[in-house]
Formats: structure tokens, C-alpha cells, sequence
């Protein structure tokens, strides 16, 4: 099994913050929509096991680019905000 640990960093991530990125819609879809936007901007670390991602996730992304993720995170929900694709709007 080969998993990128950023997706399940930024979707956490996501899931923490997406109160405070202004959406204006926060629908599965738009939501799916800035994950992947945001991963297509990141630069993938691929994991073999589940765990591994805890790992990752405390020793690689430390505070400078966990900030760094977050402009990015911020930046694709303002794309994605402005442009949704569902049609919730
Ligand atoms: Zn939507």
C-alpha cells in the first residue's frame, strides 16, 4: 500500500481550519475540490504504512511549514470559493 502522507496532513488540516477560511460553500465537493488543489501545489511524501504518517507528521512538517501548507490551504479555498464547482451556490 502506498499512501501520500500529505493528503491525510492537509485534509486534517482542512478539517481544523475550514471555520476559519471564509468559504462560501463547504460542501464535500468543494471541499474535495481544495484538497486536491492544494496537493497538486505540494510536494508529495509517499508512506507504506498507516502509522508512518504520525510519523511524518510530527518530524517532517514542523511549524514553518505547516504556516507554509496553510497559505497554500488558504490560497485554493479562496480559488475554490470564488469558482465552486458544485452548484450548492
Ligand atoms: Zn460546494
Amino acid at each position: 500500500m502506498v499512501i501520500n502522507a500529505m493528503e491525510r496532513i492537509i485534509k486534517d488540516l482542512l478539517d481544523e481550519y475550514k471555520n476559519r477560511l471564509y468559504l462560501h460553500c463547504t460542501c464535500d465537493e468543494c471541499l474535495d475540490d481544495i484538497l486536491a488543489l492544494t496537493l497538486n501545489k505540494t510536494l508529495p511524501r509517499y508512506v507504506t504504512k498507516e502509522e508512518n504518517i504520525t510519523y511524518i507528521k510530527a518530524n517532517f512538517v514542523d511549524k514553518q511549514e505547516l504556516t507554509s501548507l496553510l497559505v497554500k490551504l488558504a490560497e485554493c479555498a479562496k480559488i475554490v470559493s470564488n469558482r465552486p464547482i458544485c452548484h450548492n451556490t
